[in-house]
Parts: C-alpha cells; structure tokens; sequence
C-alpha cells in the first residue's frame, strides 16, 4: 500500500511537471477526442447567441440548403453523412456566410461541430480562381492541423480547385516562393514566419482567418503573442473567426484581442447528475481483495460494459492482467501510449471489442465513453495532495441529465484514509453510497 502511495505521488507529480507538459495535455486529449469522435454529441441546451448589432435580424437555418451553398459544396457536406445543420451551425453558419461577412467567436464543447462549421465557411468563400492563400487557418499542434486539414479535404473532395498547405515546423519551402494554395493551416509560430519573415503568404489578401481551440492556443507559452502578430498583418475587412471548447477569462480577453467587433455564440455544456447512478462501496483489506470482490461482482451480475480506474499505471497494469486471467478480455488505456495507440484502444472498447477497460486516472482524464454502464474506481479519485477529486468522480460516473441512462458505480474502499475520501465525496455531493455485500450481491440487479 506505501510502494503504491508512493508511486502514485511520483506519478502525480510527473503529471504536474512543466508547463510544457500541462498544454501537450491539453492539445492531447483533445486529439483524443477528435480521433474517437465519429459524431455530433446531443446537446439539449439552447444556444445563446449575442449579435454586434442586436438590431438586425438573426438568422438561423434548419437545413444546408437553405444556405445557398456551392454545389460542389453541398455535396461534399451530404457525402461525409450530414443531414442536417448542427445546434450551433444552425445560427453560426448563416452568420459566417453572411454578406458582408461577420466576425465571430463561439464556443462550445467538444463535438458540437465547430470544425464542420468553419472549414465550410472557408471553402464557401474562397475564390478557386485565385491562386495565392486567401484563408488561413491556426491550430494549437501539428496533429490538430492535420485533423482539421482531413475534414477540409473531405468536405472539399467534389471543389478539386481548391487546395490546401500546411505551414508547420518541417514544411520547409524554397525561399522566395509565393503559395499558391488557397488555404493555409498550421501553426502560429510557422505561420507567423510564413507571413512575415519569408513572405510565402501575403497577409493583405487574407479574407478568412481563423483561429481553432483558443483555448489550448493560449496555454502555450508564445502562441497568444504569435496569433496576435498574426493578425495585426491582416486587412480591416478580413473576416475574423475564434473557436473554443471552454471560455474562462483568459480566453474571452484574448478571443477579443483577435475578434474585433463579434457576434457571440456560446453553448453551454450539458450538466453532469448522480441523480440516475447507484452508489456502492465496498469495503476490503488488500488489493488482492478487491480484485476478489470484482471477480464476485462480476460472477453475480450482467454487465455489459464495464470502466475501471486505478490510481497508478501498477495498479492498472496488474489488475488488467490478473482479469485477463481470469479470461476477461480486457483493455489496457495507460499513460505511456501515444495519443494515437490510446484512441484505438478506446475505439475497440466503444466497438465491444473488449467488455472491461482498466484506465489511470491520468490517463481517462476528458473522455467519454457514453454506452459505459458499470464504472468501478479500484482507487479512489484524488488529487495531488490526498484530497478527494470531486469533479473527477462526478465525470467519471456522472450522467448528463437528458439522456442518462441509469447507471452503476462501485467504489473499492481498502483502508481508514480511503473510507474517510468516500464519506467526504458523499457528503460533497449529499447523496448516500450504499455498503455493499460482494457475498449477497442479489440487490444490485
Ligand atoms: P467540434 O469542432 O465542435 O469538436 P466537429 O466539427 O469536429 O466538432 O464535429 C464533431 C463530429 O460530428 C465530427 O465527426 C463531424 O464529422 C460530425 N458532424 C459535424 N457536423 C455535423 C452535422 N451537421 N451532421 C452530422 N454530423 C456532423
């Protein structure tokens, strides 16, 4: 038990390190999410929408058409299986496609269809004719750029025309030369060198910037400088554009240092309730005794799918191993593996592939993994001092109101400081987590 507090402190730590790593973080699980997103989340929340000018009429569309897009376009949108706008695409398309064209920051979480929303203003307003850049587009990493680089190819395959470049580290052109692509998309720094510096890019004839996941943009050191720079070169009339996932203060003054003058959309994120979970606890001496009630759970009732957070990768590593012996098939999700290796572990599980998947809770940290009906946290969550991780348990087996199937949480309990994490996590959220019998399992079903 000491090796393994121990250890968990270490790893804590580890995760508290630079800054640096603080915003790969963040850059990183929201990869994550992008790679095991394969469609909108629902949303019942209404949009709340402020207009430059609150006088003028807000339009909103319940339909592509409506939009007069481009054929080619409207093609594009219907072949990657869109039938219809999105919550948020449903006011911030019409705004952004408007004539003359408006600024705009939005935020909302992810998978609400920012991306889909953007990259179709960009290509609706560039002129295919043109061959120098028109639209640039910047992103907090290389592998985010690549992301929304995939959904403009898509979008755009039946607009051959248009073409697209990558200004990021490693790119390296001839100097002198002028692209002639009509979208850019890439990083601050290399688009800040490409516009400037080099004079690949002449930034008076951008008519579309944008300014994707500001903020993850603005927890790397140099990029809020770097956007800003950015933008200081580009025309009056060049439509202004910011998207972000969350909107604390940070990133509203900087969202309005690169916006002048926006329309405002913002949905909120749908509230997360224990009022349809079943809270149990179960008491044991060891770890070993914890996997011994699991493995009684497990014999006494269905279940579907199953989550498993360990505080240590150790933990994690053995307990995923002595299921696999006991022939469960299981998942491993640990903190060494790459963003990419992560999101197909998480794809198999999500396919039911596999019916258990044991996580770190580093390492599970932003995901969701909606149809998941049985969360038991071997460990407790808690934070880097030993103090309960409310928000982390509330994410963890919390429901979203409208749609919450009921659900089930056991919570392994092995000691004094871990029975005192679990009273005061009950009485944070004042609801009862009921003792349960792992030998007289009958009243869970
Ligand atoms: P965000 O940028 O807010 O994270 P995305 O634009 O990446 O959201 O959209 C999330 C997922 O939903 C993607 O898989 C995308 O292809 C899909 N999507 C976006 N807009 C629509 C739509 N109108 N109809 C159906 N699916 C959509």
């Amino acid at each position: 038990q000491a090796v393994d507090e121990q250890e968990a402190a270490e790893e804590s730590v580890s995760h508290k390190l630079t800054q640096r790593e603080l915003t790969y973080d963040k850059a990183a699980q929201s990869l994550l999410n992008k790679l095991i997103r394969n469609n909108l989340v629902n949303n019942p929340n209404q949009v709340e929408v402020l207009q430059k000018d609150p006088n003028s009429p807000l339009y909103s569309v319940k339909s592509f058409e409506e939009l007069r897009l481009k054929p080619q376009l409207l093609q594009g949108v219907y072949g990657m299986g869109f039938n219809r706008p999105s919550k948020i695409q449903e006011t911030a398309l019409p705004m952004m496609l408007a004539e003359p064209p408006q600024n705009l920051i939005a935020q909302s979480q992810s998978g609400t269809g920012k991306t889909a929303a953007f990259v179709l203003a960009m290509l609706s307003h560039v002129d295919p004719n043109k061959t120098y850049p028109q639209c640039l587009c910047v992103s907090p990493t290389y592998e985010l750029a690549l992301q929304t680089g995939k959904v403009i190819e898509q979008m755009g395959k039946h607009y051959p025309e248009v073409s697209l470049v990558y200004a990021i580290r490693g790119n390296k052109l001839q100097r002198g030369m002028k692209l002639q692509e009509q979208i850019v998309i890439g990083t601050p720094g290399t688009m800040l060198d490409w516009c400037g510096k080099f004079k690949f890019i002449d930034p008076k004839k951008i008519m579309v910037f944008v300014l994707d996941e500001a903020d993850v943009m603005i927890a790397t050191q140099g990029h809020q400088d770097q956007s800003i720079r950015i933008q200081r070169m580009l025309p009056k009339n060049c439509q202004m554009l910011l998207f972000s996932a969350t909107f604390e203060e940070t990133v509203w003054s900087f969202a309005q240092r690169i916006v002048p003058d926006p329309n405002i959309i913002k949905l909120k994120r749908e509230e997360e309730t224990l009022d349809t979970i079943k809270q149990y606890y179960v008491l044991c001496n060891s770890r070993e005794e914890k996997f011994h009630s699991l493995c009684n759970i497990y014999g006494a009732i269905t279940i579907a799918q199953a989550m498993i957070f360990c505080h240590t990768r150790k933990t994690a590593g053995w307990l995923a191993g002595e299921l696999s012996r006991e022939d469960h098939q299981v998942a491993l999700l640990s903190g060494e593996m790459q963003v990419e290796q992560r999101a197909a572990v998480i794809d198999r599980f999500r396919e039911g592939k596999e019916k258990v998947l044991v996580t770190t809770n580093v390492c599970a940290r932003g995901i969701d993994v909606e149809q998941v009906s049985v969360v038991i946290n071997f460990d407790l969550p808690v934070d880097k001092d030993g103090n309960p991780d409310n928000e982390t348990y509330l994410h963890r087996i919390g429901r979203t109101g409208r749609f919450g199937k009921r659900g089930l949480a056991i919570n392994m309990v092995d000691s004094k400081m871990s029975m005192n994490i679990l009273n005061r996590i009950q009485e944070h959220f004042s609801k009862k987590i009921e003792k349960l019998d792992t030998d007289d399992l009958d009243e869970i079903e």
